[in-house]
């Protein structure tokens, strides 16, 4: 085809809508709207039309135009599809009805072939953004399209899962923020197969409630333990709804609040006494002649403040595995341990609780647990007693770790996936285009 002008004569059909003309603007330089535009014409005798709803013979209703975003044949130059219809009327019911347009897809004004388009681009993985600004299709009809791929996939996974008799033995329950950490939501993930079940709004007792109205209870019947944050509400709604499956507190949220309540006020407790100390030093009266005295406070209240900035940095230290310290750490580490007896208990103590999780029988786990418990309360350590006294009763879930050694880790390598959906889902005000984005991106690679 040659574009010289503005318009030109092209010759093709699709079914009874015959292509009239091919309006290109683009070329026009004082009226470009820079737009292709193809018109199409409904051919179809209105004798071969029957009524849809009493399928008695119908009369011509006038005619209606309607304009579909179409697939670009030229990058950069938006294109649609103006197609005129007609309208009917049967001649037994009354009922007035348009024609079908079969290349136009359902529920949005645009193309089936461009359709074709796009959902290929979103199965490859391109973002909703991305497929926009190829298409110069508006990002709102691309999400809505997103969703029928969404939902087509998770049939399809569903329908697979139900053909095997599907049944969960092992989950893991979590929060994660959405909108900038203002709301959260929940998500229940199969830990053996990686799918995430169910994703919520909110964390409350309520909240994940609709958890076990939205599953099928039969699909539930074999779940034989379930991983969740210690300090959610979601172990009281497990144990009405799955009176046999037993409640396994994850042992990463459970150190990293030891690291944050215990270890980390120990130290900031600490380090807070050299500052004082050191200044304390400074304020002290010494006779201006006695300069032997002057020098040996001077020093003194440095060595004070050294330690106040050591303590200051050794956060991440006293964090991570002891495993995985460089030589240069350990030392500093055994440094500040060594002059620091509340802080060396606390270490050990969360030495010891990294070890209590590695136990594989449950008897001898909660013989160490008890005893763990027992040596915190009498530590005479406010943080470590506190910690205890709130954990304490929690000891089944963490004793039935020896069983199921299971975490809700897994479900929080699904952050990465979520910040992926954010990316690929531009705009994703909508929970539940978000929410089945992450299901979508959890179902595992045939
Ligand atoms: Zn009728």
């Amino acid at each position: 085809m040659l574009f010289n002008n503005n318009s030109i004569s092209i010759s093709f059909s699709v079914n009874q809508f015959q292509c009239k003309y091919m309006n290109v603007d683009v070329w026009n330089e004082v009226d470009s709207e820079n737009k292709i535009i193809i018109e199409y014409e409904s051919t179809c005798a209105t004798d071969a039309v029957r009524c849809p709803y009493c399928g008695k013979a119908v009369q011509g209703h006038g005619t209606a135009t309607t304009a579909l975003k179409d697939m670009p044949i030229w990058f950069g130059i938006e294109q649609e599809a103006v197609v005129t219809y007609h309208r009917y009327q049967c001649t037994e019911c009354r009922r007035v009805f348009s024609e079908y347009i079969d290349f136009k897809h359902p529920g949005v004004r645009i193309t089936e072939r461009a359709v074709n388009w796009i959902k290929s681009f979103l199965r490859l993985g391109l973002s909703v953004k991305s497929i926009s600004e190829i298409t110069g299709i508006h990002w709102n009809t691309i999400r809505h399209l997103h969703e029928e791929v969404i939902k087509e996939k998770l049939d399809e996974r569903e329908k697979f899962l139900k053909a095997l008799g599907y049944k969960p033995r092992l989950l893991a329950i979590d929060e994660f923020a959405i909108h900038k950490g203002h709301t959260y939501a929940t998500t229940v993930m199969d830990l053996e197969t990686g799918d995430v079940l169910w994703v919520g709004k909110g964390r409350t007792i309520e909240d994940f409630q609709h958890f076990f109205e939205d599953v099928d209870p039969e699909r539930l019947s074999d779940v034989e333990a379930v991983a969740m944050d210690m300090n959610a509400s979601y172990n009281k709604v497990v144990r009405e709804n799955l009176p046999d499956a037993q409640i396994v507190y994850d042992r990463y949220h459970m150190q990293a609040q030891y690291g944050k309540d215990v270890l980390g006020v120990v130290r900031l407790n600490e380090a807070r006494q050299h500052k004082e100390e050191a200044n304390r030093i400074i304020r002290e009266d010494v006779p201006a002649a006695d300069r032997k005295e002057k020098a040996s406070l001077k020093q003194e209240a440095r060595a004070e403040r050294q330690l106040y900035s050591k303590l200051k940095k050794s956060r991440w230290i006293l964090l991570r595995n002891s495993d995985n310290l460089s030589d240069n750490a350990q030392l500093y580490l055994e440094e500040i341990l060594l002059s620091h007896e509340d802080l060396a208990t606390c270490y050990a103590m969360k030495e010891e609780m990294c070890e209590l999780f590695e136990i594989t029988d449950p008897a001898a786990a909660r013989e160490r647990w008890e005893k763990w418990f027992s040596a915190a309360l009498e530590s005479c350590i406010e943080p470590l007693m506190k910690f205890a006294r709130l954990k304490k009763d929690r000891i089944e879930g963490l004793v039935a770790h020896a069983t199921y050694p299971i975490s809700t880790g897994k479900l929080e390598g699904l952050n990465n996936k979520i910040k992926v959906a954010k990316r690929l889902g531009y705009g994703f005000r909508n929970d539940a285009y978000f929410f089945s984005l992450i299901r979508f991106l959890s179902i595992p690679p045939l």
